[in-house]
């Protein structure tokens, strides 16, 4: 340090109050100060890989080469206390000194820094960063302000399970991969066949013959190895549903026969997990998000299935290709909406939408309180389960 440097030191000294790390450390114990009181804001003054390897729990991040820019937005009324640390003690002497030179009234600077904050043993935080490969991947994200950084980590934490990897789950499985949905549970025991592949884009003619769960795997490794997908090759009845949805957030219902879209309604609702649905039809196609106790429930629609002979056969139904593809994305949007929190979640709402005629249109729905399932005297556990109609 040359004799300048020195001297500043010696000036800010004289200007600015030292406090020690346990001094500063009662401060942060005291009932109704510290970061959640908002008597002192706590500000680190060090650049963001020394932030990043650890620090104080609360402290604000205000790296000493944007103090001047920054600190106004971090801490905006001048007469706060603000508290500011570096690694030893000497950056936030003089950064001090430069926030009562902007006017701040009261600032004090920690003595022996982050350095002696550790050797007392005081406690600190290490924030959770992203690989560099993380980074680069969901830079798209990291630029909305509604999902960011913090938003991504609870999408990679989020676990998602796909009723059917077939026209509605293919697109979905898909997109929520390429989001960063951490882990995609995928329940389908059929097998792809090549009438499948007009629609189900996530299989290929190679695969043909290979269970849909499985060739879903693959496309989903090959587009993001950081997804984790969890195969189960069966159907879903009422001795496994319990167990499966138990490890899930939120279900998607890509499903096209009754018995499963009863069976699903009831165990969420007894589970407490919203189903995000959508069913396609020729060239129409619909959406909602059943959302136990808060919007209706599936039976406060429909509290019995249609007769068999009345319900369409799967194999004769036939949908425009395209279709599913825009009812499975509209179901991965409204999936990472409610795993994100933002926004207004299709929950009592139904969207309908006409491929031919170009048009979307919104029907409000409304629980039944007479609802065998979720109404005041429903018990979702009693309810009769449905033969297989068709598969999906
Ligand atoms: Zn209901």
């Amino acid at each position: 340090m040359g004799d300048a440097s020195r001297e500043i030191l010696r000036k800010a000294r004289q200007q600015v109050p030292e406090w020690s790390a346990a001094q500063v450390n009662d401060l942060a114990n005291q009932p109704g100060t510290g970061p959640e009181g908002q008597d002192f804001v706590l500000v680190d003054v060090r650049e963001k890989n020394e932030w990043l390897e650890g620090h104080i729990p609360g402290a604000v991040h205000v790296p000493r080469g944007y103090l001047e820019l920054q600190i106004e937005e971090a801490v905006p009324d001048k007469e706060t206390k603000v508290v500011l640390y570096c690694a030893g003690g000497t950056r936030s002497l003089m950064a001090g000194a430069t926030l009562q030179q902007m006017g701040y009234t009261d600032v004090v600077s920690m003595s022996g820094g982050f350095g002696q904050w550790k050797a007392r043993g005081f406690n600190f935080v290490q924030p959770r960063t992203m690989t560099d490969v993380q980074t680069k991947r969901y830079s798209r994200h990291m630029l909305v302000p509604e999902v960011g950084e913090a938003g991504q980590f609870k999408l990679l934490d989020s676990k998602v399970l796909l009723i059917g990897a077939g026209g509605l789950g293919a697109p979905a499985l898909y997109y929520l991969a390429a989001a960063g949905v951490g882990t995609l549970g995928i329940i389908d025991a059929d097998v792809v066949e090549e009438s499948n592949l007009q629609r189900q884009i996530i299989h290929n003619t190679s695969r043909i013959g290979q269970y849909k769960a499985e060739s879903a795997k693959q496309t989903i490794q090959d587009l993001n190895p950081d997804i984790k997908v969890v195969t189960y090759l069966e159907r879903l009845d009422e001795t496994n549903v319990a167990q499966i949805i138990a490890d899930y957030d939120v279900i998607v219902d890509g499903t096209d026969n009754f018995p499963t879209r009863y069976l699903l309604n009831d165990a969420a609702l007894i589970q407490g997990k919203p189903v995000v649905h959508g069913s396609v039809f020729r060239f129409e196609g619909q959406l909602t998000i059943f959302k136990p106790y808060d919007g209706p429930c599936y039976r406060c629609l429909y509290p019995e299935p249609p007769p068999p002979a009345l319900a369409p056969s799967c194999a004769e139904a036939g949908v425009l290709g395209v279709l599913p593809g825009i009812i499975g994305l509209l179901q991965a949007t409204e999936t990472i909406k409610l795993l994100l929190g933002i926004g207004d979640p299709m929950v009592g709402r139904l969207l309908t939408y006409d491929a031919l005629s170009g048009e979307f249109n919104e029907l409000k729905l409304f629980r039944d309180p007479h609802c065998p399932a979720c109404g005041e005297n429903g018990h979702p556990e009693d309810l009769p389960t449905y033969a297989d109609v068709c598969a999906i």
